[in-house]
């Protein structure tokens, strides 16, 4: 059976060219490791190998690999109607599926809620709808001069050429900089960043005001505010007060920006409350959901937008209209797969769930942090993070060269666990079956990582 997944890696790097890899790497720094099915929180190799998926592919796994109930909504539908275009034509999943996400996406009071919401196919096209739908919306009212976005600092919205544009990670942006359209940024309120005796509500405060300044600037060219709420997950997971969001929203109101959340990595109850816009008690004009929304299935994206903003494109010019489109907006399959997850989080009560599998996080994560290269250790609900420095002081990063990441990644799938840190910061974001014997193995194997790592 080794036989056959070494027969996978030979095929696979002679065709396939992979996402996010410098392919000089493979075969021999990083072994390719096919995949041949998923059980629960488990990834099972061809010769029969177990990893445990601690990162949720991606983050897109909610439930367990292969969930069954998922996975039979999606064969239902398919045996009935597997695509139709979206443009003239409707189906019900893709009403139902609108129906229920506006019944349940966060509300703020005083404000109308959300009400309309337009498919894509993928995180990064959901977020150039929300960016062209907030130029698009002020252009309609002739507001010509509002043609800017704010971001923050270390955001990441994808990659695409416009969310590349809002996204503020080198790594990813810099060779494509000459292609970008200019986009203006506002300091991450990261609460890793706060000055000593600082407080994480001080330093989000601390960027606020950054961002008030900016928006002022500005005055009347910025059409929105693009914001991880909470966490800034390819940044890092870095976290940051609920508070900032408030101010946020404050800010937008008062400059006549929309605020877009994108909730891309942080939707679907992965820090603790179903949208992490809650835990601030803010509704966004626009709200960018993917990854989560289908389970884990299939790719998917909703765009939520307010009455405000769909009513901007109501007019009997055509080109007044979104006439975005991506062929398989609304797929049936995949809206059926997100109505089977929506039904879980009922079914299971999930999100009571998570928070005692939260808990269990926090506790076995605990005697991690007095690592001697731990200098932090955070958690929102089901992600919790660690940071690794040379003197577990936020003052001594290592240095990129030495690749710690790269090196805790393979030490940690040595033993059965799928880690993929980001830089320096090894994270678990499990599928939410996760159980108390998997955490023990996730919490032994990850000091384990760090220890080789950094030997
Ligand atoms: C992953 C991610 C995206 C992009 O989604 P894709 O489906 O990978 O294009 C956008 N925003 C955030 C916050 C993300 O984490």
């Amino acid at each position: 059976m080794l036989a056959e997944a070494d027969a996978w890696r030979a095929r696979d790097l002679s065709v396939v060219w992979h996402p996010c890899t410098q392919m000089r790497e493979h075969p021999h720094t990083l072994p390719l490791v096919p995949i041949a099915r998923g059980d629960g929180a488990w990834l099972i190799g061809h010769d029969g190998t177990r990893y445990l998926d601690a990162v949720s592919s991606w983050w897109t796994n909610l439930f367990g690999h292969a969930e069954p109930r998922i996975g039979a909504a999606i064969a239902t539908q398919a045996m009935a109607l597997e695509q139709v275009m979206l443009a003239g034509f409707t189906h019900a999943p893709a009403v139902e599926l609108a129906e229920r996400l506006l019944a349940i996406a966060p509300r703020q009071q005083g404000r109308t809620p959300l009400s309309k919401v337009f498919y894509a196919d993928n995180g990064s096209a959901g977020v150039e709808v929300a960016l062209k739908m907030a130029f698009h919306w002020f252009h309609n009212r002739g507001e010509h001069r509002r043609t800017k976005f704010i971001a923050l600092e270390n955001g990441y919205h994808g990659e695409t050429l416009g969310a590349l544009a809002v996204g503020d990670i080198p790594l990813y942006r810099r060779v494509y900089a000459p292609l970008l359209t200019e986009a203006l940024f506002a300091p991450s309120p990261d609460a890793y960043l706060a000055q000593p005796g600082e407080s994480a509500a001080d330093c989000a405060a601390r960027a606020a005001e950054a961002l008030a300044t900016l928006l002022d600037q500005h005055a009347g060219e910025v059409c929105a505010v693009i914001v991880e709420p909470r966490v800034q997950c390819a940044g890092g997971m870095r976290m940051h007060h609920p508070d900032y969001l408030v101010r946020v929203r404050e800010l937008c109101d008062a400059s006549g920006a929309f605020l877009i959340a994108d909730e891309i990595a942080v939707g679907f109850g992965r820090t603790g409350t179903l949208f992490a816009s809650e835990q601030s008690g803010v509704m966004p004009d626009l709200l960018c959901l993917s990854k989560g929304l289908t389970g884990g299935f299939l790719p998917l994206a909703a765009v939520l937008a307010t009455e405000t903003i769909y009513d901007g494109f109501l007019d009997d010019a055509r080109e007044r209209a979104f006439l975005h489109s991506h062929s398989y907006t609304g797929n049936p399959l995949a809206c059926a797969a997100a109505l089977a997850s929506l039904d879980i989080f009922r079914a299971d009560y999930v999100l009571a769930r998570n928070r005692a599998t939260a808990r269990a996080m926090a506790a076995l994560a605990e005697p991690l942090a007095a690592h001697r290269h731990v200098a932090d250790v955070r958690q929102a609900g089901m992600m919790l993070a660690f940071e690794l420095t040379r003197d577990g002081d936020k003052a001594t990063p290592f240095p990129s060269a030495s690749r710690i990441g790269l090196k805790a990644y393979r030490a940690a799938l040595s033993r059965g666990v799928v880690l993929r840190p980001l830089g320096d910061v090894l994270y678990w974001m499990p599928p939410y079956c996760v159980d108390e014997e998997q955490l023990q193995m996730l919490a032994d194997v990850t000091r384990a990582a760090i220890d080789e790592a950094t030997a």
